[in-house]
């Protein structure tokens, strides 16, 4: 079989080549026609030359004419002697010029088109392997077919890595425990689960999870995404699922983890029109998961973020039948993965993780990750030799809102139009009692499109809001808005991010935590339901013109109310916006201890 594939590798590049000094090769040969010397003569009478050029052969006194006609056409003559050529052109009285002879077969018209063909089939040898398994293995060459996957054995990664998911980490020990001993559970006639679907957002440790389980089980471990399956020729994907079985059979136990499998389990009957490539793919995926052997422990891992839209084929029994979701850690999973991720950093007394893991609510455990690692990068730039709280906070910074952007530069009245939009989300937030404390407020714009914002730390983690909470978190969200049209008596773009998040919080108030008298608890589908185009297309709200039309009003009328609060509050602290919005537009920065200075002495 590899025998096979290297040769048809060898036939594809010698055609290439082939193929390619014909195309360099055909112009120079057909690039003016020859005559006879009569003809050749009564054409340079004929007064339709544009151009003549003579090229003498380097060695002998012959060589040929080239000659231009007016209509464009080239003929070529050759001759034995340069010399009657020029008399024979003079005597028509045609200009001509003298060419120094390009070498027929000299080594460089013969190497050249040579080298170029094997340069251009190198890099497409190249792009064809890019990607490919590593190691010396042979038969590299036409591997288009062949599965992509990295193979990793003897990982090092283990349970003590992942932090956080404990009852996840429990759901696998089981698992762990059938890839070390197979035999164990089919000797008592128990069926081992063959695949696994790991749910859950990006960067919340899905990866990490089936390394772990491969380090614990000290099997090898194959991992690819989705997407590599996914080529533009037929046949192509199908082919690699096979090739990845057949290896990972081989080597078993072990484990396959794929992430992204939506990419290759999207659901068949949708009627985005069929998709023959993927199709195949999927077919093939779901064969080898019926054919393989599970007791010779193997165990296939996928990870998605979007089960809903995976073929139920996929998850019948003796397929993905089993599910871990693998959620967003909460305060205590997010210390947790502090911890594991400053195993190797030296924290200075200041660092309180509890504090960190408050302000980063939503954060996954890539976040934490990077944000520790950034957090010591700024240490060591700013010659320390530990991190600190300082260099935490601005790193969360850095990671939910994007890096400073220097280069930007607000206009004067820009910033004092930010200055105040954020002192408003900041004042409001200070007056409500049921809102965050503000840690940090800022007008230096980020890269992630922030002009200014208001960093908020909770102190403690909500798993439940009270409606008046929301409420309080509608006038927050409206308050910079507020402000501009108190101070500057117009309105920006500014907001447009505000009002989005207010619609959102309204609309849940409304739509699905029944906080409206006159719409009542019912629950709504919202329009944020993520409706997958193609199966849901005919799905409609389910709920008349009507009752969305009092919905409609519900909304507009919390918000209305939300904005007007907003007001109300500004307008009476006027002075403390002002100085506020004054210290910001000077100092760009007002920290938590700052603010609460000047919020207490005037409110
Ligand atoms: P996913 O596969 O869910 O997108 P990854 O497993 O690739 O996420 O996570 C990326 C990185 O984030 C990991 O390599 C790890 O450094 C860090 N990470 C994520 N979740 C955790 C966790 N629960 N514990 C420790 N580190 C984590
Ligand atoms: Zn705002």
């Amino acid at each position: 079989m590899k025998q096979q594939q290297t040769f048809r590798g060898f036939m594809f590049i010698i055609l290439m080549l082939i193929l390619l000094m014909l195309a360099l090769r055909f112009p120079y040969a057909r690039q003016a026609q020859t005559v006879t010397a009569q003809e050749f003569e009564q054409i340079l009478g004929s007064g339709n030359v544009a151009e003549a050029v003579i090229s003498p052969n380097p060695q002998t006194p012959s060589g040929y004419v080239t000659v231009t006609l007016a209509n464009g056409q080239t003929v070529r003559q050759n001759v034995s002697d340069v010399k009657d050529a020029e008399q024979l052109l003079k005597d028509n009285s045609i200009d001509y010029s003298m060419e120094d002879v390009p070498q027929e077969n000299t080594l460089l018209t013969v190497v050249m088109p040579f080298m170029l063909s094997i340069v251009v089939v190198v890099v497409i040898v190249t792009m064809m392997n890019r990607g490919a398994a590593g190691g010396g293995s042979n038969a590299r060459m036409m591997n288009f077919g062949r599965s992509r996957a990295k193979l990793s054995r003897d990982s090092k990664v283990n349970f003590t890595n992942v932090a956080g998911l404990e009852e996840e980490k429990e759901e696998l020990e089981e698992v762990v425990d059938f890839l070390k001993n197979p035999q164990k559970y089919t000797s008592v006639g128990a069926r081992i689960p063959k695949g696994m679907l790991l749910v859950g957002p990006p960067g919340t440790g899905k990866t990490l999870l089936a390394k772990a389980v491969a380090g614990e089980a000290h099997v090898p471990f194959y991992s690819l995404s989705g997407s590599d399956f996914v080529e533009m020729f037929v046949g192509v994907g199908a082919s690699r699922v096979r090739d990845l079985f057949k290896n990972a059979t081989e080597n078993a136990p072990c484990i396959i983890f794929i992430d992204e499998i939506d990419a290759i389990g999207r659901s068949r009957d949708s009627r985005m029109g069929g998709n023959d490539e993927r199709e195949q793919t999927l077919n093939q995926l779901l064969s080898e998961m019926d054919g393989f052997d599970s007791s010779k422990g193997l165990l296939v891992l996928g990870a998605t973020n979007r089960p809903e839209i995976l073929d139920p084929a996929l998850l019948r029994p003796g397929r993905f039948d089993r599910r871990v979701i693998v959620d967003k850690p909460d305060l205590k999973g997010r210390v947790n993965i502090l911890k594991v991720h400053s195993k190797d950093v030296r924290l200075d007394e200041t660092v309180d993780f509890e504090e960190i893991a408050l302000a980063t609510s939503g954060a996954v455990g890539a976040d934490l990750a990077n944000m520790m690692n950034e957090a010591a990068i700024n240490a060591v730039k700013n010659g320390r030799q530990a991190v600190s709280q300082k260099d935490l906070f601005e790193a969360v910074e850095l990671v939910l809102v994007g890096k400073e952007k220097k280069d930007r530069i607000l206009s004067k009245e820009e910033r004092r139009i930010v200055s105040y939009h954020e002192v408003g989300h900041a004042l409001v937030t200070a007056l409500q009692k049921d809102a965050e404390p503000v840690q940090k407020i800022t007008i230096v714009p980020r890269t992630m499109g922030a002009l200014g914002y208001v960093m908020q730390v909770p102190e403690e983690e909500k798993y439940l809001n009270t409606k008046k909470e929301l409420e309080a978190m509608l006038v927050v969200s409206l308050a910079g808005r507020a402000a501009e049209e108190l101070v500057f008596d117009t309105v920006t773009t500014g907001a447009a991010n505000d009002i989005e998040q207010a619609t959102r919080i309204a609309r849940a108030m409304v739509t699905q935590y029944g906080m409206s008298d006159k719409v009542g608890l019912i629950h709504y589908g919202s329009d944020d339901d993520e409706v997958f185009i193609g199966r849901d297309l005919a799905h409609t709200k389910g709920y008349a013109d009507q009752t969305a039309a009092l919905i409609d009003g519900e909304v507009k009328n919390i918000i209305d109310e939300s904005y007007a609060k907003a007001k109300e509050l500004l307008q009476e602290h006027m002075n403390v916006l002002h100085r506020c919005a004054q210290l910001l537009i000077e100092k760009e920065k007002i920290g938590r201890e700052e603010f609460e200075s000047l919020f207490g002495e005037n409110a």
